[in-house]
């Protein structure tokens, strides 16, 4: 048996919905790593999961997809991981491999992808299991703690990016704003500046977010609902608010695409055409390919990117989340197990 964090039925998480308990330590299959987890990130999603804005795909359920841990257990048919590898597990957990997205590089549209902590138990809990193919090596110059947040925040950020559009020789000088900062944007603007771009964030959080995004080298701060002082060649939104889609319209330039970073965003308003004319784009982010968590590690490696976390004690995950909820978190959040 392990001890572990469970969800029976998704409610606020000012009801401390999560129940702490004894589990059967999962069974490794043929092809998976069982990881004995020392940290596993907090994420935005893990809120949508908890309070139950995504629907149930597993009930009872242990959430949390940003695992680093080290191997414990390796099926038979699992070749290049050994015990005590130091890995980590994202929120891709298995995809079919077989459909029309599987076979064309947009493995993370795939229909029947499995995901960690939403439709196959997570990390809030001592042992964690997944597909050796979909797990990550992590580069030997972070932490577990500093890692943990790299891989939820860190590749969509990565894959924020990434479908701007914006190529390798367009980012020097180009000017990105980001709406809401929280663990993504605090990542993501380490990206861009390694890259030469010149950040402009949105945020309401003074007291934290917005006294980090200045240590971070953003070029101007500003309100959530604040006009950034330049035309924006490209943007992005991590806040679940589809509020700020119209407002990120009115602040980019003729030609930019703005990113919707979240898997879940409340109602985006009706907007006057004239705010999406110009040949300006809106674009979701779905999850991320295995490819995506390759490159972004390799670039967070090279750059180095300093992951800021705030640390709960692994029997504090409610009240990480109920933080996390109500913009109390500076960086990133990670549960810690000693
Ligand atoms: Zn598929
Ligand atoms: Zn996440």
């Amino acid at each position: 048996m392990m001890k572990a964090w469970i969800l029976k039925t998704p409610a606020s998480v000012d009801t401390r919905p999560l129940l702490f308990g004894d589990v059967p330590t999962p069974n490794v299959g043929d092809d998976e790593l069982l990881v004995r987890v020392s940290a596993c990130g907090i994420c935005r999603t893990d809120l949508h999961v908890v309070e139950g804005e995504l629907p149930v795909r597993l009930s009872p359920v242990i959430p949390g997809h940003q695992i680093v841990g080290r191997v414990a257990g390796v099926g038979s048919q699992v070749a290049d991981f050994a015990i005590n590898d130091r890995v980590g597990i994202a929120w891709l957990n298995r995809t079919c491999g077989k459909c029309e997205y599987c076979l064309s590089s947009r493995e993370n549209l795939c229909d029947r992808a499995l995901f960690t902590g939403w439709s196959v138990n997570g990390g809030y809990a001592e042992y964690a299991i997944a597909p050796a193919s979909f797990t990550y090596r992590i580069p030997d110059n972070f932490e577990d703690i500093q890692a943990a947040p790299l891989l939820c925040a860190g590749i969509i950020g990565y894959r924020c990016l990434r479908l701007t559009g914006l190529s390798v020789n367009e980012w020097r000088g180009a000017r990105l704003g980001i709406y809401g900062f929280g663990a993504a944007g605090h990542i993501c603007i380490q990206l861009a500046r390694s890259r030469g771009v010149e950040v402009y964030v949105c945020t309401r959080d003074r007291e934290r977010h917005q006294a980090l995004a200045h240590e971070l080298g953003a070029a101007w701060v500003g309100d959530a609902a604040e006009d950034p002082p330049v035309k924006l060649d490209t943007a992005i939104i991590f806040a679940p608010a589809g509020e700020l889609v119209p407002i990120a319209l009115k602040a980019l330039a003729k030609g930019g695409t703005l990113i919707l970073g979240g898997i879940h965003m409340s109602p985006i308003p009706s907007f006057d055409y004239s705010l999406i004319y110009g040949e300006r784009m809106v674009r979701s982010v779905a999850n991320n390919t295995r490819e995506d968590g390759q490159e972004f590690l390799l670039e967070a490696a090279r750059i180095p990117v300093h992951t800021h976390v705030q640390t709960f004690p692994f029997d504090q995950v409610n009240e990480a989340l109920i933080a996390l909820k109500h913009d109390a978190i500076r960086g990133a959040g990670v549960i810690v197990r000693t």
